[in-house]
């Protein structure tokens, strides 16, 4: 993000728990926006070393179990070397029916790095609590909208935030525009929380993935392709009705279809955001993904293009005046 940024950004700060905060100033005293992708991922922490070199996991983040075997991670060790091992998995072959039907649990599973014993594993330079992540590559599918990757939840999010920085390169407006990257999202909105406090936001918007519900056996209601989807609620978050209307009158004035999300079970980076301060005015905006929290998920690409759409006139158009406005629409 800071990399890309570097033509357009008046600031770059951090906080302490390492989310990053890019700033683009506006004309003058505007009110400030945040737009905020969290850029972790789930993945797993090396729990312990059996004495054959296999390892096994502690989890960070949501996980089915029935997703990792036969899959490749990389374990980061402390020197920073990367190591790709396999997910182990048995073979069908005369497995017993309650063994075969059974979901694997993430403390049954282990990673083979093809050494014959611990001291192997120990000459490689692993220790427990190295970082373990799902290796997998970025893929276009058979339609080359959808693309496939592991960890678009949520760089996806980031990249569209830094996406709107860029797109104000050459044109005026008056509110501060900050993209922030966030961290440990995926283990309960931390570094949301500290960025929040890092950046003083008078407008947030959050971006995340959100569950697709269009493959065989759902109920077809978040399609993806579809266009801009606006999160009413989740878990952790109502979004601000007020600037969801913005949003939505924004969106009909440019030609953008938005459909409405309701999320029963999980949250995103506005449930911290919206709570710091004496609240902020916050809506999360997301992209449908199918199969996320796995090492493929897949994303649309005229759902980004559209939510950057979006999000470019808004941050673009933004004052004070509008602030107000959007403010008094909840009382
Ligand atoms: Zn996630």
């Amino acid at each position: 993000m800071k990399r890309w940024t570097e033509s357009v950004a008046d600031e770059v700060t951090y906080d302490n728990l390492g989310s990053i905060a890019i700033t683009k100033k506006g004309s003058g005293s505007g009110p400030k926006v945040m737009l905020a992708g969290h850029v972790d991922e789930i993945g797993f922490l090396v729990k312990s070393i059996d004495d054959n070199g296999f390892i096994r996991l502690h989890p960070i983040g949501g996980w089915w179990g029935h997703v990792l075997p036969s899959h490749p991670v990389t374990i980061t060790t402390k020197k920073g070397d990367k190591l790709t091992g396999l997910i182990g998995s048995k073979a069908p072959h005369g497995m017993p029916a309650d063994v075969r039907n059974k979901v694997m649990e993430i403390k049954d599973l282990f990673v083979d790095l093809g050494v014959r014993n611990k001291g192997e594993v120990e000459l490689l330079g692993v220790s427990i609590g190295d970082m373990v992540t799902p290796k997998s590559d970025f893929m276009v599918l058979g339609n080359p909208n959808f693309l496939a990757a592991k960890a678009w939840d949520d760089r996806i999010g980031a990249i569209i935030a830094t996406q709107v920085l860029l797109n104000l390169k050459d044109r005026q407006h008056e509110a501060d525009v900050v993209a922030v990257g966030t961290v440990q999202e995926e283990v309960g909105l931390r570094g949301a929380k500290t960025a929040a406090y890092l950046v003083k936001p008078d407008v947030a918007v959050s971006l995340d993935v959100t569950i697709a519900t269009d493959t065989p056996g759902d109920d077809n209601r978040i399609k993806m392709g579809f266009g801009v989807t606006m999160e009413l609620a989740d878990s952790s978050h109502l979004g601000h009705r007020g600037l969801l209307g913005h949003l939505e009158e924004m969106a009909k004035g440019l030609n953008l279809p938005v459909q409405f999300e309701l999320l029963a079970a999980g949250g995103t980076d506005s449930g911290e955001i919206h709570k710091s301060f004496d609240g902020v005015i916050a809506v999360t905006c997301s992209i449908p993904s199918r199969y996320i929290h796995s090492h493929y998920a897949l994303i649309h690409r005229k759902d980004v293009a559209d939510t950057i759409t979006l999000l470019t006139e808004f941050v673009a158009s933004l004052n004070w005046d509008t602030v107000e406005k959007i403010r008094v629409f909840n009382r």
